[in-house]
C-alpha cells in the first residue's frame, strides 16, 4: 500500500530564503522549458521532448553553477517531467475532441511544489538520526531542515516533496509498502449519499461533515478575490491581496481535510462494507451552459459567481473525502464499493417506485406509490447501499 505523510517544516530564516530560491528556480526552469517548446514549435515546427530538455538541463547547470546548478538534478528532471505530463494531457484531451487550455506559464504563487523522486538522491529523510528530539530532512542546496513530525511514518520513503502553502512550508513523503492495520469485523454495512446540506449522509441516518464552515470560508474567499481583481498589477497592495487569497485557499483545504479525516475514520471503524456513489468530479465542477433567452442575452442559470465558488469547493470536498476514505478503508481492510448513483435519489427505498415527484423538496422524500417518508438523503443512501450489496453478491457469485 502506498500513502503519503505531510509534516510542517521549521526552516531557519536562511533556509527559508533558500527554499524560496529553490522554488523560484524550479519555476523558472518550468517556464523556460515551456517557452522553449512553444517557440520551437511556432517558429520552426519542431517538437521538443522531455529527453531533449533533460540533455539541455545538463548544459544549463554547467553554465550556472551558483543558480540552477545548486539544486538536485533529479528534482529538476521531475519538474521537466511535470511539464511533459501537462503537454501529454493537453494533447490527449485535444485528440479526444475537448478544448483543453494550452499548458500555462506558472506565475508566482502558482508553482508551490518541488519533488525529489528518490530518498537519498539530492534529499535525505531523517538526515540527523542522532538527534533524539527532532527530525530533519536534508535537501540539496538548502541543508538539514527541521521537521515537525507529529506522528510516525510507516513503510518505505520513496519521494520527498517540499510544498509552500501561504507562509508555511511542508514536507510530503510518499511511502511504499505501508503495512495495513486491519480492524476487527463489525458485521455492519453502510451506504453513503453525497449531499449539499451534509457532505455525507449515511443509510443509518447520520449526517457527517457539515459544509457550513466551508461556505463561510467560500464567502470570505469570494470577497478577497474581488478585492484582488481591483488591485493594480505589480503593486504592493496586489501582492498582499494575493497572499490573503492564498491563505484563504489554504484554510479551506485544511477545513476540508479535517472534516474528511474525521468522517472517514468513523466510517472505517464502524463498518465492514462501505458503499458510495461513483462521482464524476470533473464533470460536476463544469459550469452549467448558459441558457439563451431568445433575445440575444442569457437568462441566469444559477451559476452566479458566489454559488459557483461554493459549489466547486463542495465538489472538491467530495473528492477529498472519497480519497481519504479510500486510504482509510484500505488500511483497515474494509471493502469500499462505488455504484452508479443514477435514480438513487428519486427511487423509493421501501417499494422501489421511481419518480421525480417522490422528491417534493431538497430534503424530503415522500413516495407517491406507497407513502414511505424519509429524509431524502437517507433514502438515497439506503438505495446506494442496496445497489452496492447487489453488486458485491454478483461479484461473489461470478
Ligand atoms: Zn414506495
Amino acid at each position: 500500500m502506498r500513502r503519503s505523510f505531510k509534516f510542517l517544516v521549521r526552516p531557519t530564516a536562511k533556509q527559508a530564503v533558500a527554499l524560496t530560491a529553490c522554488l523560484d528556480d524550479h519555476r523558472a526552469l518550468y517556464n523556460g522549458a515551456l517557452e522553449h517548446r512553444r517557440s520551437a514549435y511556432s517558429q520552426a515546427g519542431v517538437t521538443i521532448r522531455y529527453g531533449d530538455q533533460s540533455v539541455e538541463l545538463k548544459e544549463i547547470r554547467a553554465v550556472d553553477p551558483g543558480g540552477q546548478g545548486r539544486w538536485s538534478f533529479s528534482s529538476q528532471q521531475t519538474t521537466l517531467r511535470r511539464l511533459d505530463k501537462a503537454f501529454a494531457a493537453f494533447f490527449r484531451r485535444f485528440k479526444a475532441g475537448d478544448k483543453p487550455g494550452y499548458p500555462r506559464f506558472k506565475g508566482r504563487g502558482w508553482f508551490d511544489t518541488v519533488e525529489w523522486p528518490r530518498d537519498g538522491d539530492g534529499c535525505r529523510w531523517d538526515s540527523q538520526p542522532h538527534y533524539p528530539s527532532a527530525t530533519y530532512v536534508r535537501l540539496q542546496g538548502i541543508g538539514h531542515v527541521r521537521v515537525h513530525q507529529h506522528r510516525p511514518i510507516r513503510g518505505q520513503v520513496k519521494t520527498i516533496s517540499i510544498k509552500r502553502e501561504g507562509a508555511r512550508w511542508y514536507v510530503v513523503l510518499s511511502c511504499d509498502d505501508v503495512p495495513t492495520q486491519p480492524l476487527p469485523q463489525t458485521g455492519a454495512v453502510v451506504g453513503l449519499d453525497m449531499g449539499v446540506a451534509s457532505l455525507v449522509t449515511t443509510s443509518d441516518g447520520d449526517h457527517l461533515v457539515n459544509p457550513r464552515h466551508l461556505e463561510t470560508s467560500a464567502e470570505h474567499l469570494s470577497v478577497a478575490q474581488q478585492d484582488l481583481a481591483r488591485k493594480k498589477r505589480g503593486s504592493k497592495r496586489r501582492r498582499k491581496a494575493v497572499v490573503r487569497v492564498a491563505a484563504l485557499h489554504a484554510k479551506i483545504r485544511r477545513q476540508r481535510l479535517d472534516g474528511a479525516h474525521k468522517a472517514a475514520l468513523g466510517l472505517a471503524r464502524g463498518y465492514d462494507v462501505i458503499v458510495h456513489e461513483a462521482l464524476r468530479i470533473a464533470n460536476m465542477t463544469k459550469a452549467p451552459t448558459p441558457k439563451p433567452d431568445g433575445a440575444g442575452g442569457h437568462l441566469p442559470n444559477g451559476a452566479a459567481a458566489k454559488s459557483g465558488l461554493s459549489k466547486s469547493i463542495l465538489d472538491a470536498g467530495w473528492g477529498v473525502f472519497l480519497r481519504i476514505l479510500g486510504h482509510k478503508a484500505e488500511s483497515a481492510g474494509r471493502q469500499l464499493i462505488a455504484v452508479d448513483p443514477r435514480n438513487t435519489s428519486r427511487t423509493c427505498a421501501r417499494c422501489g417506485h421511481c419518480a421525480k415527484e417522490n422528491r417534493p423538496s431538497q430534503a424530503r422524500f415522500r413516495c407517491t406509490a406507497c407513502g414511505h417518508q424519509a429524509h431524502a438523503d437517507v433514502n438515497a443512501a439506503v438505495n446506494i447501499l442496496r445497489a452496492g450489496l447487489a453488486l458485491r453478491q454478483g461479484v461473489q457469485v461470478a
